[in-house]
């Protein structure tokens, strides 16, 4: 078996989700195993932790009872920072883009009405400059908040063209007596994580922001930036090579 350059921890085969040291968080070198396994749980359980319960395994993992400490260090600052920027980019790029392609795309379908076209271009690209702006202020300006967990459902919407989508919502109270509701679409793996009863903390600028108080009694964690279930023994997302929040 393969070892990391730069920490010496055991590496796995390469996959899409294990392109990073899980210990260290430095690319695993190579190119990706083909035929592989499609995610964490196909793999099978390396052989010191079979047998163990899940508060032996976040134990051992050394989680303790709690917010992480973590967050607060310069390490993960830096990660979400550098995360927000490239959100930042990629939705600057999407809503410059978007107008002149709705334009050019109604252009090739129907050439002859240019002033409509440019109108809707030009409408299409207000609209989605608000959009981004607001989406931009919210995560800048939301605060970070303690609350519980209080109630778990989920929406399924179809398309007029038969798409299936499913949105997962996850309400909670905050402490001071609010009510949040955190929506994913088609993206169940926060939602799988956390159960009604559980506290958790909202931190505003992380792609999935809620962290569980107690994750004693668990052998799995969320990545906080993109979102891919880990076992609870990696300290960095084997998919996106960021810190974890444990
Ligand atoms: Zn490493
Ligand atoms: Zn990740």
């Amino acid at each position: 078996m393969a070892r990391c350059e730069q920490c010496g921890a055991e590496l796995p085969v390469k996959t899409w989700f294990t392109r990073y040291c899980t210990k260290c968080g430095a690319k695993v070198p190579g190119d990706r195993a083909s035929g592989a396994y499609n995610t964490y749980e196909d793999m099978p359980l390396p052989s010191e932790l079979r047998g163990l319960t899940a508060e032996e395994r976040a134990e051992r993992a050394g989680v303790k009872l709690g917010f992480s400490d973590r967050f607060d260090t310069e390490e993960f600052q830096e990660a979400m920072g550098k995360a927000n920027r490239t959100y930042g980019l990629v939705m600057v790029g999407v809503a410059l883009l978007l107008a002149p392609l709705v334009t050019l795309i109604a252009g090739l379908i129907k050439p002859q009405n240019t002033a409509i076209l440019l109108g809707a271009g030009v409408i299409v690209e207000i609209i989605v400059v608000i959009v981004v702006i607001c989406f931009v202020i919210k995560r800048l300006t939301s605060k970070q908040w303690d609350g519980e967990v209080v109630a778990q459902d989920t929406r399924v919407a179809r398309s007029r063209s038969g798409v299936r989508s499913t949105t997962y919502i996850t309400t909670c109270m905050t402490s001071d007596g609010k009510r949040r509701k955190h929506k994913e679409t088609n993206q169940p793996a926060l939602y799988n994580y956390l159960e009604v009863g559980d506290e958790v903390r909202y931190h505003p600028k992380l792609h999935c922001p809620l962290e569980k108080y107690d994750k004693t009694h668990d052998t799995e964690l969320v990545c906080p930036f993109c979102g891919l279930t880990q076992p609870i023994e990696n300290d960095y997302c084997g998919g996106c090579g960021k810190p974890m929040l444990k």
